[in-house]
């Protein structure tokens, strides 16, 4: 062996009782091992990914540049630069129910809407809590209110609804011990968008039952059916609602890792209490980029319509190459960027439908796509068009001819 490689085990090794049932994010999971059969040289065409291809646009990487040469360098508040939350509050408040302010002390600048999400499952849900999780959904939401040491109550949806759930569905979920729910829309994996009166129903009935409300609007930005409806333009007050955001899907800044929640102001003094003993503050750099991205809007609402425009010329490609296949459903994307397959028809030997797709796709067509299991769906498989075009086409064409090839 080469001696200057170590080999290091941690002997004895067991993760402890806060990690013993996690799970690696099986969205990562896909992206890992296309990655890797990539660097073998496969030619795999990667539909697992969570992320637009577009580059970060050219405004907000000069801000980027310029912050650097500044010499923005140095720790930032825990809770994020004051401009960059008035920014935020600022936009925000333009889409409040009347009378309602968003004050830069409501808002936690995190490392990517992830940490914001994980921060408001950690601080306001603990042991005893069930959380109600509309399902599917992404993979992360089930593991995090596991992490705060709750439960995580999966509330499948109607797939004859884009798997959305209705007000008297969560009613029907709901104990004595619910604490919470955590919306999202539109939703990863789905596509799917609620409409705004069940969106109204949904929050008076959380409001009734004295349910923390989380709503992840990362996805909101980007739709194709009009626009999608923010919680925060429907409720009557703030007091239970964290509503979570970040630049990364809607601006191509994955890798900047910026996001946000906006809470009631205690709520967010202990998020920031929380934060501060994790990662402390998000990059500053970052922070300078996502002001850019904020508040120089012209450029910013450009950028987002151009994504917008190429998106849907994606979706539509999508749309058509699986619609020339009767046997295949599939839901039919308001906004983000997935495509969910029933892939029951692939079922075969114990072994669930999306798995078995999943399997065939990756192993027979160099096409990687999520297994629904990550999304508490076994039967789907979730396909990413956020690819360049040709990529996407030639794709789901695979997709099809995998799919055909399974269920003839
Ligand atoms: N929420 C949902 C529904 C997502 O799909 C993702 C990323 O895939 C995130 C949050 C995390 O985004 P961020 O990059 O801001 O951490």
């Amino acid at each position: 062996m080469d001696p200057a490689v170590t080999v290091t085990s941690a002997r004895d090794f067991i993760p402890s009782a806060n990690v013993a049932d996690m799970q690696e994010s099986a969205t990562i999971r896909v992206s890992t091992r296309a990655k890797a059969l990539r660097a073998a040289g496969r030619d795999i065409i990667d539909l697992g990914v969570g992320e637009p291809d577009f580059e970060t646009p050219a405004f907000i990487r000069e801000a980027a540049t310029r912050a650097i040469a500044a010499g923005v360098s140095k720790y930032t508040a825990t809770e994020g630069i004051l401009p960059l939350r008035e920014a935020i509050a600022a936009e925000a408040t333009a889409r409040c129910a009347a009378g309602d302010r968003v004050e830069p002390g409501d808002v936690v600048v995190s490392t990517g809407s992830k940490q914001a999400l994980f921060n408001a499952c950690f601080v306001l849900f603990g042991a005893g809590d069930e959380v109600l999780i509309p399902t599917p959904a992404w993979t992360s939401y089930y593991e995090m209110v596991r992490l705060a040491r709750a439960t995580p109550v999966p509330v499948r949806g109607d797939p004859a609804r884009g798997f959305t759930v209705t007000a008297e569905m969560l009613a029907r979920a709901a104990t004595p011990r619910t604490r919470g729910l955590m919306l999202n829309s539109p939703c990863n994996p789905t596509g799917a968008m609620y409409d705004r009166a069940e969106l109204e129903r949904i929050v008076r009935l959380a409001d009734e039952q004295g349910w923390w409300l989380i709503s992840d609007e990362i996805y909101r930005r980007l739709t194709y059916a009009g626009p999608a409806t923010s919680v925060l333009e429907l409720v009557e007050n703030r007091d239970r609602l964290v509503l979570v955001d970040g630049v990364a899907k809607a601006f191509a800044m994955t890798g900047w890792r910026i996001g946000w929640a906006i809470a009631p102001r205690e709520v967010a003094r202990t998020m920031t209490a929380f934060q501060s003993h994790v990662t402390s503050n998000a990059a500053s750099v970052s922070q300078h980029a996502a002001l850019a991205a904020l508040t120089e809007r012209e450029q910013g609402d450009a950028a987002v319509a151009g994504f917008v425009t190429e998106l849907a010329r994606r979706r539509d490609d999508v749309l058509r190459i699986v619609g020339a296949e009767p046997r295949l459903s599939f839901i039919e994307p308001g906004g983000a960027f997935y495509l969910f397959v029933d892939a029951s028809a692939a079922a075969r030997g114990g072994r669930s439908g999306g798995d078995v797709l999943a399997e065939h796709l990756l192993e027979r067509h160099d096409v990687a796509v999520v297994p629904g299991a990550a999304f508490l769906t076994p039967h789907w498989v979730r396909a990413s068009y956020a690819a360049p075009r040709p990529v996407v086409m030639a794709g789901f064409e695979r997709l099809v001819q995998g799919f055909r090839e399974l269920a003839s």
